[in-house]
Protein backbone atom coordinates (compact mmCIF):
# COMPACT_ATOMS: atom_id res chain seq x y z
CA UNK A 1 0.00 0.00 0.00
CA UNK A 2 1.42 3.56 -0.88
CA UNK A 3 -0.36 5.28 1.88
CA UNK A 4 0.06 5.29 5.20
CA UNK A 5 -1.52 7.49 7.83
CA UNK A 6 -0.50 7.89 11.15
CA UNK A 7 -2.90 8.61 13.83
CA UNK A 8 -2.76 11.05 16.73
CA UNK A 9 1.21 11.01 17.34
CA UNK A 10 3.06 13.73 19.26
CA UNK A 11 4.95 15.48 16.39
CA UNK A 12 7.54 16.87 16.93
CA UNK A 13 9.25 18.72 14.33
CA UNK A 14 11.85 21.60 15.06
CA UNK A 15 12.24 22.53 11.97
CA UNK A 16 8.89 23.97 11.58
CA UNK A 17 8.81 24.42 15.83
CA UNK A 18 6.25 22.41 16.06
CA UNK A 19 5.40 20.33 19.44
CA UNK A 20 1.62 19.11 19.46
CA UNK A 21 -1.20 15.91 18.90
CA UNK A 22 -1.48 15.44 15.16
CA UNK A 23 -1.72 12.97 12.08
CA UNK A 24 0.51 12.87 9.34
CA UNK A 25 -1.03 11.22 5.58
CA UNK A 26 1.78 9.76 3.51
CA UNK A 27 0.90 9.12 0.05
CA UNK A 28 3.95 8.51 -3.15
CA UNK A 29 6.83 8.85 -0.63
CA UNK A 30 5.90 12.30 0.55
CA UNK A 31 4.99 13.86 3.64
CA UNK A 32 0.90 14.95 1.75
CA UNK A 33 -0.84 16.34 4.90
CA UNK A 34 0.44 17.28 8.40
CA UNK A 35 -2.89 18.10 10.82
CA UNK A 36 -5.67 16.88 12.68
CA UNK A 37 -8.05 14.03 12.25
CA UNK A 38 -6.79 13.53 8.76
CA UNK A 39 -8.97 10.78 7.19
CA UNK A 40 -7.95 8.47 3.86
CA UNK A 41 -9.95 5.48 2.69
CA UNK A 42 -7.28 3.53 1.15
CA UNK A 43 -4.30 3.93 3.46
CA UNK A 44 -2.46 1.54 6.36
CA UNK A 45 -3.17 3.45 9.37
CA UNK A 46 -0.99 3.89 12.04
CA UNK A 47 -2.78 4.14 15.58
CA UNK A 48 0.32 6.19 16.91
CA UNK A 49 -1.50 6.80 20.08
CA UNK A 50 1.45 7.13 23.19
CA UNK A 51 4.29 7.49 20.40
CA UNK A 52 6.24 10.59 19.05
CA UNK A 53 6.70 11.27 15.70
CA UNK A 54 10.00 13.12 14.48
CA UNK A 55 11.89 13.81 11.51
CA UNK A 56 14.08 10.12 11.07
CA UNK A 57 17.83 10.69 12.40
CA UNK A 58 21.06 11.67 10.23
CA UNK A 59 23.82 9.99 11.03
CA UNK A 60 27.27 11.69 10.19
CA UNK A 61 29.48 8.88 11.13
CA UNK A 62 29.22 5.19 11.08
CA UNK A 63 31.72 2.41 10.34
CA UNK A 64 29.43 0.05 8.23
CA UNK A 65 33.01 -2.34 7.57
CA UNK A 66 31.76 -3.04 3.71
CA UNK A 67 33.63 -3.70 1.65
CA UNK A 68 36.87 -5.65 3.36
CA UNK A 69 35.53 -6.62 7.04
CA UNK A 70 32.31 -8.08 7.11
CA UNK A 71 32.86 -10.15 9.31
CA UNK A 72 32.20 -6.83 12.15
CA UNK A 73 29.49 -5.54 9.54
CA UNK A 74 28.27 -5.39 6.40
CA UNK A 75 26.03 -2.53 4.49
CA UNK A 76 23.27 -4.91 5.08
CA UNK A 77 23.33 -5.65 8.41
CA UNK A 78 24.21 -1.97 9.17
CA UNK A 79 21.33 -0.31 7.91
CA UNK A 80 19.33 -2.85 9.32
CA UNK A 81 20.78 -1.74 12.84
CA UNK A 82 19.94 2.10 11.47
CA UNK A 83 16.57 1.81 10.64
CA UNK A 84 15.92 0.21 13.90
CA UNK A 85 17.16 2.54 15.67
CA UNK A 86 15.30 5.47 13.89
CA UNK A 87 18.38 6.34 11.37
CA UNK A 88 17.38 7.07 7.39
CA UNK A 89 20.64 8.63 6.51
CA UNK A 90 24.38 7.80 7.45
CA UNK A 91 27.44 8.90 6.33
CA UNK A 92 29.92 5.68 6.32
CA UNK A 93 33.34 6.44 7.35
CA UNK A 94 36.30 5.49 4.88
CA UNK A 95 38.51 3.20 7.06
CA UNK A 96 37.00 -0.06 4.89
CA UNK A 97 39.34 -2.13 2.82
CA UNK A 98 40.07 -1.16 0.31
CA UNK A 99 39.35 2.38 1.64
CA UNK A 100 37.59 5.16 0.33
CA UNK A 101 39.83 6.68 -1.60
CA UNK A 102 38.51 6.21 -5.16
CA UNK A 103 35.33 6.78 -7.08
CA UNK A 104 35.64 3.20 -7.59
CA UNK A 105 34.94 2.14 -3.94
CA UNK A 106 32.47 5.10 -3.28
CA UNK A 107 29.76 3.87 -5.98
CA UNK A 108 30.49 0.65 -4.56
CA UNK A 109 28.49 1.47 -1.36
CA UNK A 110 26.43 3.67 -3.13
CA UNK A 111 25.17 1.35 -5.62
CA UNK A 112 24.47 -1.82 -2.51
CA UNK A 113 23.20 0.24 -0.16
CA UNK A 114 20.58 1.48 -3.08
CA UNK A 115 19.74 -1.90 -4.05
CA UNK A 116 19.05 -2.74 -0.23
CA UNK A 117 16.57 0.16 -0.01
CA UNK A 118 16.20 0.05 3.50
CA UNK A 119 17.87 3.42 4.31
CA UNK A 120 20.05 5.61 2.75
CA UNK A 121 24.01 5.35 2.77
CA UNK A 122 26.01 8.28 2.09
CA UNK A 123 30.05 7.82 1.74
CA UNK A 124 32.80 9.61 3.10
CA UNK A 125 35.61 9.75 1.28
CA UNK A 126 39.60 9.55 2.52
CA UNK A 127 41.52 13.36 2.83
CA UNK A 128 44.52 11.72 1.72
CA UNK A 129 45.34 8.20 -0.32
CA UNK A 130 45.19 5.15 1.17
CA UNK A 131 44.52 7.48 4.62
CA UNK A 132 47.93 7.85 5.05
CA UNK A 133 48.50 11.19 5.26
CA UNK A 134 51.16 12.12 2.60
CA UNK A 135 49.23 12.66 -0.29
CA UNK A 136 45.42 14.23 -0.85
CA UNK A 137 42.89 12.24 -2.83
CA UNK A 138 41.04 13.82 -6.23
CA UNK A 139 38.03 15.90 -4.22
CA UNK A 140 36.28 16.37 -7.42
CA UNK A 141 36.14 12.64 -8.50
CA UNK A 142 35.40 11.50 -5.18
CA UNK A 143 32.35 14.12 -5.09
CA UNK A 144 31.63 13.05 -8.39
CA UNK A 145 30.88 9.80 -7.44
CA UNK A 146 28.75 10.74 -4.19
CA UNK A 147 31.08 11.08 -1.72
CA UNK A 148 29.28 13.88 1.05
CA UNK A 149 32.40 14.84 3.06
CA UNK A 150 35.90 14.12 3.32
CA UNK A 151 38.25 12.38 6.75
CA UNK A 152 40.92 9.83 7.25
CA UNK A 153 38.73 9.20 10.47
CA UNK A 154 40.58 7.10 13.04
CA UNK A 155 44.02 7.98 11.30
CA UNK A 156 43.70 11.88 12.18
CA UNK A 157 45.29 14.21 9.60
CA UNK A 158 48.55 15.29 11.05
CA UNK A 159 49.92 17.55 8.12
CA UNK A 160 48.78 21.05 8.86
CA UNK A 161 49.73 21.83 5.28
CA UNK A 162 47.50 19.19 3.79
CA UNK A 163 44.45 20.04 6.31
CA UNK A 164 45.16 23.89 4.84
CA UNK A 165 44.87 22.95 1.43
CA UNK A 166 41.98 19.99 2.25
CA UNK A 167 39.82 23.16 3.67
CA UNK A 168 40.66 25.51 0.50
CA UNK A 169 40.31 23.03 -1.92
CA UNK A 170 36.74 21.11 -0.45
CA UNK A 171 35.29 24.51 0.12
CA UNK A 172 35.68 25.56 -3.74
CA UNK A 173 33.33 22.38 -4.36
CA UNK A 174 30.89 23.26 -1.99
CA UNK A 175 31.97 20.10 0.54
CA UNK A 176 33.63 19.94 3.96
CA UNK A 177 36.12 18.39 5.82
CA UNK A 178 36.10 16.25 9.14
CA UNK A 179 38.64 15.66 11.38
CA UNK A 180 38.64 12.70 14.41
CA UNK A 181 41.02 15.05 16.46
CA UNK A 182 43.68 13.64 18.27
CA UNK A 183 47.58 14.59 17.93
CA UNK A 184 48.98 10.78 17.43
CA UNK A 185 51.78 11.26 19.22
CA UNK A 186 50.60 12.51 22.30
CA UNK A 187 47.46 9.96 21.57
CA UNK A 188 50.15 6.70 22.10
CA UNK A 189 47.62 5.49 25.44
CA UNK A 190 44.97 3.74 25.14
CA UNK A 191 42.59 4.96 27.66
CA UNK A 192 42.20 8.65 29.30
CA UNK A 193 44.50 9.87 31.81
CA UNK A 194 43.54 10.01 35.12
CA UNK A 195 42.38 8.07 38.27
CA UNK A 196 41.37 5.37 36.22
CA UNK A 197 44.27 4.51 34.32
CA UNK A 198 46.45 5.17 37.44
CA UNK A 199 44.34 2.69 39.51
CA UNK A 200 44.73 0.05 36.37
CA UNK A 201 48.32 0.74 35.73
CA UNK A 202 47.54 1.21 31.77
CA UNK A 203 49.27 3.38 29.49
CA UNK A 204 47.10 6.73 29.22
CA UNK A 205 46.73 9.49 26.32
CA UNK A 206 45.89 13.45 27.66
CA UNK A 207 42.93 15.28 26.85
CA UNK A 208 45.42 17.86 24.98
CA UNK A 209 45.95 15.48 22.48
CA UNK A 210 42.36 16.42 21.01
CA UNK A 211 42.61 20.06 22.17
CA UNK A 212 45.63 20.78 20.00
CA UNK A 213 43.99 19.60 17.00
CA UNK A 214 41.00 21.17 17.66
CA UNK A 215 42.42 23.97 17.90
CA UNK A 216 44.47 23.81 15.10
CA UNK A 217 41.54 22.58 13.02
CA UNK A 218 39.44 25.72 14.18
CA UNK A 219 42.50 28.30 13.17
CA UNK A 220 42.92 26.65 9.48
CA UNK A 221 39.56 27.16 9.24
CA UNK A 222 39.19 30.27 10.11
CA UNK A 223 41.85 31.20 7.93
CA UNK A 224 41.09 29.63 4.49
CA UNK A 225 36.86 29.83 4.97
CA UNK A 226 36.66 26.35 4.89
CA UNK A 227 34.48 24.16 6.86
CA UNK A 228 35.58 21.66 9.30
CA UNK A 229 33.53 19.43 11.04
CA UNK A 230 35.14 18.11 14.15
CA UNK A 231 34.09 14.17 15.16
CA UNK A 232 33.30 13.19 18.43
CA UNK A 233 34.26 15.76 20.94
CA UNK A 234 35.30 14.60 24.28
CA UNK A 235 37.12 17.28 26.31
CA UNK A 236 35.71 20.42 27.84
CA UNK A 237 38.76 22.61 26.72
CA UNK A 238 37.78 21.60 23.04
CA UNK A 239 34.01 22.76 23.28
CA UNK A 240 35.76 26.16 24.26
CA UNK A 241 37.51 26.45 21.59
CA UNK A 242 34.82 25.41 19.35
CA UNK A 243 32.62 27.75 21.11
CA UNK A 244 35.59 30.46 20.59
CA UNK A 245 36.21 30.17 16.92
CA UNK A 246 32.04 30.02 15.79
CA UNK A 247 31.93 33.67 17.58
CA UNK A 248 34.93 34.38 15.32
CA UNK A 249 32.61 33.25 12.24
CA UNK A 250 34.62 29.98 11.59
CA UNK A 251 32.86 27.47 9.84
CA UNK A 252 33.13 24.38 12.42
CA UNK A 253 30.41 22.33 13.31
CA UNK A 254 30.71 19.30 15.86
CA UNK A 255 29.64 16.27 16.60
CA UNK A 256 29.18 14.14 20.15
CA UNK A 257 28.84 10.50 20.79
CA UNK A 258 26.02 8.96 23.29
CA UNK A 259 28.56 7.63 25.08
CA UNK A 260 30.15 10.92 25.71
CA UNK A 261 27.68 11.76 27.35
CA UNK A 262 26.80 9.16 29.71
CA UNK A 263 29.59 7.64 30.63
CA UNK A 264 33.03 8.49 32.30
CA UNK A 265 36.57 6.52 32.06
CA UNK A 266 35.15 4.90 34.99
CA UNK A 267 32.69 2.95 33.09
CA UNK A 268 36.48 0.94 32.37
CA UNK A 269 36.17 -0.63 35.80
CA UNK A 270 33.08 -2.38 35.08
CA UNK A 271 33.45 -2.60 31.48
CA UNK A 272 37.00 -3.29 30.41
CA UNK A 273 37.19 -3.24 27.15
CA UNK A 274 33.92 -2.82 25.84
CA UNK A 275 34.14 0.80 27.34
CA UNK A 276 37.60 1.28 25.24
CA UNK A 277 36.86 4.25 22.63
CA UNK A 278 39.00 7.24 20.81
CA UNK A 279 38.66 9.71 21.91
CA UNK A 280 38.54 8.09 25.29
CA UNK A 281 35.90 8.24 28.28
CA UNK A 282 36.97 11.08 30.02
CA UNK A 283 36.35 12.61 33.86
CA UNK A 284 33.52 14.02 35.09
CA UNK A 285 34.02 17.57 34.29
CA UNK A 286 34.32 16.89 30.53
CA UNK A 287 30.88 15.28 30.41
CA UNK A 288 29.01 18.40 32.50
CA UNK A 289 31.18 20.69 29.70
CA UNK A 290 29.22 18.62 27.05
CA UNK A 291 25.96 18.29 28.42
CA UNK A 292 26.52 22.16 28.33
CA UNK A 293 27.38 22.52 25.10
CA UNK A 294 24.78 20.01 24.32
CA UNK A 295 22.04 23.22 25.93
CA UNK A 296 23.30 26.02 25.02
CA UNK A 297 24.04 24.64 21.50
CA UNK A 298 27.70 24.96 21.10
CA UNK A 299 27.20 21.44 20.03
CA UNK A 300 26.10 20.87 16.61
CA UNK A 301 24.83 17.17 16.58
CA UNK A 302 24.70 13.87 17.99
CA UNK A 303 26.44 10.83 16.00
CA UNK A 304 26.83 7.55 16.75
CA UNK A 305 30.41 6.26 15.79
CA UNK A 306 28.85 3.12 15.09
CA UNK A 307 31.90 0.91 15.75
CA UNK A 308 31.40 -2.72 15.34
CA UNK A 309 33.72 -5.54 16.64
CA UNK A 310 34.15 -9.08 16.83
CA UNK A 311 34.13 -10.87 20.60
CA UNK A 312 37.71 -11.56 20.26
CA UNK A 313 38.76 -7.72 19.42
CA UNK A 314 37.27 -7.14 22.80
CA UNK A 315 39.73 -8.82 24.94
CA UNK A 316 42.38 -7.59 27.33
CA UNK A 317 42.20 -3.74 27.22
CA UNK A 318 45.67 -2.41 26.15
CA UNK A 319 45.04 -4.96 22.65
CA UNK A 320 41.23 -4.16 22.19
CA UNK A 321 40.36 -2.46 19.28
CA UNK A 322 38.53 0.84 20.23
CA UNK A 323 34.72 1.83 19.58
CA UNK A 324 31.23 0.24 20.37
CA UNK A 325 28.20 0.10 18.56
CA UNK A 326 25.72 2.58 18.83
CA UNK A 327 23.20 2.75 16.11
CA UNK A 328 20.51 0.83 18.18
CA UNK A 329 20.97 2.58 21.68
CA UNK A 330 21.72 6.20 20.30
CA UNK A 331 17.95 6.86 20.87
CA UNK A 332 17.37 5.44 24.40
CA UNK A 333 20.47 7.25 25.33
CA UNK A 334 19.52 10.58 25.10
CA UNK A 335 16.71 10.20 26.02
CA UNK A 336 18.23 9.42 29.42
CA UNK A 337 18.93 13.14 28.95
CA UNK A 338 15.29 14.29 28.29
CA UNK A 339 14.33 12.40 31.49
CA UNK A 340 16.77 14.04 33.03
CA UNK A 341 16.12 17.31 31.98
CA UNK A 342 19.36 18.48 30.30
CA UNK A 343 17.88 18.90 27.07
CA UNK A 344 14.08 18.77 25.51
CA UNK A 345 12.64 16.23 23.66
CA UNK A 346 12.53 19.18 20.34
CA UNK A 347 16.18 20.02 21.21
CA UNK A 348 17.13 15.96 21.03
CA UNK A 349 15.27 15.74 17.73
CA UNK A 350 16.89 18.68 16.24
CA UNK A 351 20.48 17.37 17.16
CA UNK A 352 19.76 13.76 16.12
CA UNK A 353 18.05 14.76 13.04
CA UNK A 354 17.54 18.66 11.55
CA UNK A 355 20.68 19.85 12.83
CA UNK A 356 22.66 16.69 11.14
CA UNK A 357 20.98 17.10 7.50
CA UNK A 358 21.50 20.62 7.20
CA UNK A 359 25.31 20.19 7.46
CA UNK A 360 24.78 17.73 4.95
CA UNK A 361 22.85 20.03 3.16
CA UNK A 362 20.20 17.53 2.60
CA UNK A 363 16.28 18.66 2.50
CA UNK A 364 14.27 16.06 2.10
CA UNK A 365 15.76 14.57 5.48
CA UNK A 366 15.21 16.16 9.20
CA UNK A 367 11.94 17.67 8.33
CA UNK A 368 8.47 16.84 8.85
CA UNK A 369 7.37 19.46 6.42
CA UNK A 370 3.77 19.28 4.03
CA UNK A 371 5.57 17.91 0.18
CA UNK A 372 9.19 16.87 1.50
CA UNK A 373 10.21 12.73 1.18
CA UNK A 374 8.72 10.68 4.24
CA UNK A 375 11.62 10.10 6.45
CA UNK A 376 10.12 10.11 9.14
CA UNK A 377 10.58 7.71 12.61
CA UNK A 378 8.00 7.06 15.83
CA UNK A 379 9.09 6.08 18.68
CA UNK A 380 7.71 5.15 22.24
CA UNK A 381 9.72 6.80 25.16
CA UNK A 382 9.09 4.77 27.66
CA UNK A 383 9.10 1.39 26.49
CA UNK A 384 11.41 -0.37 28.27
CA UNK A 385 13.34 -3.06 26.09
CA UNK A 386 16.81 -5.05 26.46
CA UNK A 387 19.43 -5.52 23.29
CA UNK A 388 20.95 -8.89 23.05
CA UNK A 389 20.92 -11.33 20.68
CA UNK A 390 17.35 -11.71 19.82
CA UNK A 391 16.88 -7.50 19.19
CA UNK A 392 20.15 -7.09 17.90
CA UNK A 393 20.94 -6.14 14.29
CA UNK A 394 24.09 -5.59 14.26
CA UNK A 395 27.03 -9.11 13.87
CA UNK A 396 29.20 -7.90 17.13
CA UNK A 397 28.03 -6.80 20.07
CA UNK A 398 30.37 -4.39 21.73
CA UNK A 399 28.88 -2.19 23.79
CA UNK A 400 28.44 -1.67 28.02
CA UNK A 401 24.88 -1.36 27.89
CA UNK A 402 24.83 -5.32 26.11
CA UNK A 403 21.89 -7.00 27.90
CA UNK A 404 20.94 -3.86 30.36
CA UNK A 405 17.36 -2.53 30.36
CA UNK A 406 17.05 0.32 28.20
CA UNK A 407 14.53 2.86 27.91
CA UNK A 408 12.81 4.15 24.45
CA UNK A 409 12.51 2.05 21.50
CA UNK A 410 11.67 3.05 18.00
CA UNK A 411 8.05 1.51 16.58
CA UNK A 412 8.14 2.35 13.06
CA UNK A 413 10.45 4.23 11.13
CA UNK A 414 9.54 5.14 7.47
CA UNK A 415 11.98 5.43 4.55
CA UNK A 416 10.74 7.14 1.37
CA UNK A 417 7.17 6.88 2.21
CA UNK A 418 8.02 2.99 2.73
CA UNK A 419 8.05 1.53 6.16
CA UNK A 420 11.27 -0.24 6.95
CA UNK A 421 11.22 -1.33 10.15
CA UNK A 422 8.38 -1.92 12.09
CA UNK A 423 8.92 -3.22 16.22
CA UNK A 424 7.46 -6.97 17.00
ZN1 LIG B 1 37.05 8.71 15.01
Amino acid sequence: MSRILIKKARLVDPSQHLDRTGDILIEKGRIKAVGEDLFELEAQVIDARGLVASPSFVDLHVHLRDPGQEYKEDLGSGMRCAVAGGFTTLVCMPNTTPPIDTPEVAQYILRKSEDLGLCRVLPAGAITKGRKGKELVDFYALKRAGCVAFTDDGAPLMDSKLMERALELTAQLGSFVMNHCEDDRLAYGHINEGYVSSLLGIASRSASAEDVLVARDCILAYHTGGHIHLQHLSSSLSLELVRFFKEKGARVTCEVNPYHLLFTERELLSSYALAKVNPPLRKEEDRKALLEGLKEGTIDCIATDHAPHAVWEKGQIEKAMPGMIGLQTALPMMLELVREEVISLSRMVELLSCRPARILGIDSCGTLKEGTRANLVLFDPEKEWVLEEKTNYSKSQNTPLWKRRLRGKVMYTIFEGRLVYQDV
